[in-house]
């Protein structure tokens, strides 16, 4: 995918602000700072366009950026973050619950899991909590450049067998360093995007 355009249109808390276009979606989601930003980044050839919105103390919302004036990245704000008050857990479950299960425009999310480490319990959470609304789901295990090579097929296993993952979903190991697994990322998406 050659992305031209790449651009911010709007940070929504609830489903009034969401754009009403009806351009096909795809949303990305992750821990706070497992690599969500930075394989966005990747994708779309920015340094900087998504930000990390996660990081503690920052407003959590949902970031809606339009590509190619063709369809929408959603960057869901991260999760599995220690610090964050119970007052705000629940606003992101209620955020996170308006929007997966309204969304019709969704096509897809890309749940982003540390190829290095297990899945944590709070990733197992959010791959069923997308089961649980059908939404098709692609896994990236990122940060594929911290692991020496022989290991990769043992730890992509780990992550199959920790998500319990559907056989019917993939999980494609990426490097936000190296770019390696950018272009197949974008093949798979490409097939949402139809
Ligand atoms: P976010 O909070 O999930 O958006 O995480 P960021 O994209 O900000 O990344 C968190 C940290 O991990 C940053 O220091 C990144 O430079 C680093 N990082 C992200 N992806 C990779 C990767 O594929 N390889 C390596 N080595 N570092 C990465």
């Amino acid at each position: 995918m050659k992305v031209n355009k790449a651009e911010i249109v709007i940070s929504a808390v609830s489903e009034k602000q969401y754009p009403n276009n009806r351009w096909p979606e795809i949303a990305l989601a992750g821990r706070s700072n497992v690599g969500k930003s930075s394989f966005i980044n990747k994708l779309i050839n920015r340094k900087n366009l998504a930000r990390t919105s996660s990081k503690p103390g920052k407003t959590q919302t949902l970031n809606f950026y339009t590509i190619n004036d063709a369809f929408y990245f959603v960057d869901v704000p991260g999760y599995g973050y220690a610090k964050v008050s119970k007052k705000e857990r629940e606003k992101w479950g209620e955020m996170m619950e308006e929007y997966f299960s309204l969304r019709d425009t969704l096509r897809l999310t890309v749940l982003i899991v540390d190829i290095r480490h297990k899945p944590t319990e709070d990733d197992r959470m959010m791959y069923d909590f997308l089961k649980h609304f059908e939404i098709p789901v692609l896994v990236i295990a990122t940060k594929l450049d911290k692991i020496p090579k022989n290991k990769k097929d043992t730890h992509l296993k780990r992550v199959i067998k920790t998500l319990e993952m559907d056989p019917n979903d993939a999980v494609i190991p990426f490097s936000a360093e190296t770019s390696e697994g950018k272009e197949e990322a974008w093949r798979y998406l490409s097939n949402y995007l139809k």
